[in-house]
């Protein structure tokens, strides 16, 4: 059997609401393609209808569907990853199972890729977010772009496509905590972006908070650069340096007018500066060390509990 030209992964977690209207437009839209495709949906243990609703989906279209069940949550990452270590296409794109990009903007990707690109990432049109996620996000984009030197306009946003080459590099990573997008990017040679539509979650909700938001772009800073740390070790120094002339200043000061009695709190406010930027280091140290930490376990990335996939579509060799 051949392989097909597209694989298509989409992970899914408790996406019951909405499944049936994503397959509704998926399908035809993958359809009026032209191309071989497939499509792997990764269920990141729901707890609720979404694997029958996959199973089903399975039943219908065997030719072109393939349903990795896995044993509990593992994250969206994770189960992208797993996509793509069973992904076969030449073409892999990912697409997040909420609907909030339209999978007819999946040909624009694909018409970038045949120009040449080995990565198309995408920028959502009007974005349907709150107003603090705008914020917020236009703040980490650049301070992630200077520390990491990948561009992205938008990082939030998963409709994405991969050449096999660097789908080939990602699965020879054994990163436990990553961010595709980013590690796509620093593979590429020739990364483009495109302009897709976005809209409102279709149904269920968001599975992001703000702490993981905030986890995320710890992890995107701390996983793909060191420079917090270097920056870190350079504050430290000036620091020192300034506190080292204020002591300076403090015995001459005694030497030739006398000790000094009033300034106690400045004294403080200085202190307590000193020990807050103290403080944000341990946890910064605390973030690297945790990354460390979880890597040496080398645990697996995540446990396969079933595959739906016709006989014939088995990768092993
Ligand atoms: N997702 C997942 N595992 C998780 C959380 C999310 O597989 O632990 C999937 C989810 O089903 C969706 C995609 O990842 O297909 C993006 O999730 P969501 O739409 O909640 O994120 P947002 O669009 O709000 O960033
Ligand atoms: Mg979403």
């Amino acid at each position: 059997m051949t392989p097909p030209i597209v694989s298509i992964v989409i992970p899914v977690y408790n996406e019951e609401d909405g499944l049936q209207a994503l397959f509704d437009r998926l399908y035809p839209a993958l359809d009026a393609l032209g191309k071989t495709y497939e499509v792997i949906f990764i269920n990141d243990g729901s707890r609720d209808k979404s694997p029958a609703l996959l199973a089903d989906q399975y039943h219908k279209r065997p030719d072109v569907t393939r349903v990795i069940l896995f044993n509990g949550n593992f994250g969206q990452h994770r189960a992208i990853l797993a996509g793509f270590e069973h992904a076969r296409g030449e073409q892999v794109v990912t697409l997040d199972a909420d609907l909030q990009n339209p999978p007819e903007d999946i040909k624009t990707l694909l018409d970038e890729m045949d120009k040449g690109h080995d990565y198309v990432g995408s920028i959502r049109r009007q974005r349907n977010d709150s107003w603090w996620r705008h914020v917020a996000s236009r703040a980490m984009n650049n301070l992630r772009e200077k520390l990491t030197k990948i561009k992205m306009t938008d990082q939030g946003c998963m409709l994405r496509a991969y050449s096999r080459r660097i789908i080939d590099t990602i699965n020879q990573c054994a990163e436990l905590h990553t961010f595709i997008p980013a590690l796509a990017y620093s593979f590429s040679q020739h990364p483009t972006e495109v302009i897709v539509g976005h809209e409102e979650r279709h149904a269920g909700e968001s599975k992001y908070s703000i702490y993981s938001l905030i986890r995320l772009n710890f992890d995107l800073m701390t996983g793909f650069s060191i420079v917090p740390l270097q920056a870190f070790s350079m504050l430290g120094m000036l620091v020192s340096l300034g506190s080292g002339a204020l002591v300076i200043l403090l015995i001459l000061r005694r030497i030739f007018v006398g000790p000094e009695v009033g300034g106690l709190f400045t004294l403080f406010a200085i202190a307590f500066f000193l020990i807050g930027i103290a403080l944000f280091g341990i946890g910064l140290l605390g973030e690297y060390i945790g990354r460390i930490y979880h890597e040496v376990r080398q645990r697996p990335r995540y446990l396969i509990s079933a595959i739906l996939q016709r006989s014939e579509q088995n990768d092993q060799p």
